[in-house]
């Protein structure tokens, strides 16, 4: 998850914001925008109704991530790289997800949130993306744009990374809903 500036529980109005964080944004024709971060945030809101079905309304996300093969690993750091803290990570070729327990204390902290649960909200952000590699497909790739436009020329696709992270978000968002 690269950092965050909308958890705890980035709704979608928020969503927008974090595709004009985009450095694809400004490719992006404006027509186009309010509909992919609707699909984007749709994505995510399905898998969570999904997940919560499979598993029986479980809510600990540690839980979850063992049942589904991904090992979870607990890295006491505080992740800090230039000016971003980084909360935690997907290594998506070993189904493996690293939360820097550090980082999430203190994001918690400035939250006024239980460690724990702020712990299992990042790991469910995380299992979004796990989804992603291992069954849904990766939502950024359901929109491309040019990788390069110099002139008439268009050169390669790329797809838009800010449309996982607002699945991620959807999804971490619809799950706790289910859960109240
Ligand atoms: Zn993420």
């Amino acid at each position: 998850m690269p950092p965050d500036y909308t958890l705890p529980f980035p709704g979608p109005d928020l969503a927008e914001q974090e595709l004009r964080y985009d450095y694809c944004y400004a490719k992006i024709p404006p027509e186009d925008r309010a509909g992919i971060v609707n699909m984007a945030w749709e994505r995510g809101t399905a898998a969570a109704r999904d997940v919560f079905a499979r598993y029986d309304g479980e809510g600990n996300f540690f839980v979850i991530a063992e049942r589904s093969g991904l090992s979870c690993e607990e890295v006491d750091k505080d992740y800090v790289m230039g000016d971003l803290r980084y909360f935690s990570d997907y290594l998506s070729g070993q189904k493996r997800i690293r939360l820097y327990t550090r980082s999430i204390a203190l994001w918690a902290e400035q939250n006024n949130m239980d460690e724990a649960a702020a712990r299992n909200l990042i790991l469910s952000h995380e299992y979004f993306h796990f989804l992603e590699c291992t069954a849904l497909g990766l939502t950024s790739r359901l929109y491309q744009v040019p990788m390069l436009i110099i002139g008439p020329f268009k050169i390669g696709r790329t797809g838009i990374r800010a449309l996982s992270e607002i699945g991620a978000h959807a999804f971490a968002h619809a799950y706790h809903q289910l859960l109240l």
